[in-house]
């Protein structure tokens, strides 16, 4: 991802460098740049502009939330990891979401329903 653009001094150049190693994105409009449309002052504008735009973009995602075991609370091998939702072999067949651990401490207790929710 070079800067290509030749219509900038040497102090501009690297900014826009440090723009491109810090956001992995290639400076747009250098060609507006060389052709005189844009100044360089407009060009990194609207690059910073654009960049907002990204990250307001990732702030929106909404990241999945994982499911958390629910066998006890007071297990002390509970690490909340590789949760599935498993169903008990008792009278009630309760259905709850169950930890690796905990999955250890009762095989044959229950069985896996699904890998997730
Ligand atoms: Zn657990």
């Amino acid at each position: 991802m070079p800067v290509f653009c030749k219509n900038i001094t040497k102090e501009e150049r690297a900014a826009f460098e440090r723009f491109e190693s810090i956001s992995g994105f290639e400076i747009m409009f250098q060609k507006e740049i060389d052709s005189g449309e844009k100044t360089p002052q407009e060009a990194f504008s609207e690059n910073m502009d654009w960049f907002e735009g990204v990250y307001a973009d990732v702030t929106n995602i909404n990241f999945p939330e994982r499911p958390e075991c629910e066998n006890d609370v007071n297990n002390p091998c509970c690490n909340n990891r590789d949760v599935k939702w498993v169903q008990r072999r008792n009278k009630e067949a309760e259905k709850l979401y169950m930890c690796a651990e905990c999955r250890k401490d009762n095989i044959g207790t229950f069985k896996i329903i699904a890998d997730e929710s």
